[in-house]
């Protein structure tokens, strides 16, 4: 088994400074970074708690914008009311990913720091256009997912809440694989207020923005428009779940199932 001091911080500035401290990880619900631990993929010395600190939760509506708190569990914001009547899109969301026990566990900030190829939360956080307020400061989405499993959070840095603008319409479609759930490709697709945005996941190393599907989409808003777009596959990922080819083809499907399902 391997070793580990686990900590139980009261605040974000008791966690942060855990964490600057040990170099340790922050434990959120557990979902990715136990079973990674497990694996001896992560073997952190400390592990800092932060399901015990107050400003990490709640859900609320801030004049045109959803905050939600970085512990908020993917359970909670599928059953939210505010979520429900701001972005419902974001509560059908966080229905559809995993299982009843990795919603009843798994977060909204673990998720997205996470930036698991395949997470679904990325795709919303990118096409809505959302703002991460950290420990240390607020990241646009635009700038906060680097690469696979990499964000522009440093080791010590804490998500506290995720900013959604509401869109004037925004749905999201994914194609599961059959036995996690996780998407093999899932297109987030709104209308904001500074024009379509639409995120692609599942399909590469990191989450993307899709310019061909934004450019057509902000045309002629219809799912027609969306399944005409020919995606290039040569960024695309090849797995034993599906060639780079077989996800170009799912994402202009995708995007059109989205387009449909935009109230
Ligand atoms: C069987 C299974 C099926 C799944 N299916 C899906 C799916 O369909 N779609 C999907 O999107 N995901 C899926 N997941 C992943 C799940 O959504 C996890 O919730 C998510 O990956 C991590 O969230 P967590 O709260 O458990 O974070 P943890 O595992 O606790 O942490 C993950 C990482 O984030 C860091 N971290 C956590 N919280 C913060 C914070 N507030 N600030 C800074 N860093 C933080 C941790 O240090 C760690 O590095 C699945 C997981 C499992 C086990």
């Amino acid at each position: 088994m391997y070793a580990f001091e686990l900590h139980h911080a009261k605040s974000v500035a008791d966690a942060s400074a855990m964490l600057a401290k040990t170099g340790g990880k922050a434990l959120a619900g557990g979902q990715s970074l136990v079973a990674a631990m497990k694996l001896r993929l992560a073997q952190p010395g400390h592990v800092v708690d932060l399901s015990g600190i107050p400003e990490l939760k709640g859900i609320r509506k801030e004049g045109d914008h959803l905050v939600i708190g970085a512990m908020a569990r993917h359970a909670d914001i599928a059953s939210s009311a505010a979520v429900k009547g701001a972005i419902p899109a974001l509560a059908a969301l966080a229905e559809g990913i995993g299982d009843r026990q990795v919603r009843n566990m798994g977060t909204i900030g673990g998720s997205i720091a996470n930036n698991d190829p395949a997470a679904d939360w990325p795709a919303a956080v990118l096409a809505l256009g959302a703002t991460i307020t950290t420990s240390k400061r607020k990241i646009a989405a635009d700038d906060f997912f680097k690469g696979m499993f990499q964000t522009a959070l440093a080791d010590d840095e804490i998500i506290v809440s995720v900013s959604f603008p509401v869109p004037k319409k925004a749905a999201y479609a994914k194609f599961p694989n059959p036995a996690s759930r996780f998407a093999l490709v899932g297109v987030f697709v709104a209308q904001t207020g500074s024009g379509v945005r639409v995120a692609v996941t599942g399909a590469s190393p990191s989450v993307f923005r899709c310019k061909p599907h934004e450019e057509a989409l902000a045309k002629n808003w219809s799912a027609a428009a969306a399944k005409a777009v020919k995606m290039d596959a040569a960024h695309l990922s090849t797995d034993l779940h599906g060639s780079a080819a077989y996800r170009a083809h799912l994402v202009s499907v995708m995007a059109a199932r989205a387009v449909e399902a935009a109230r």
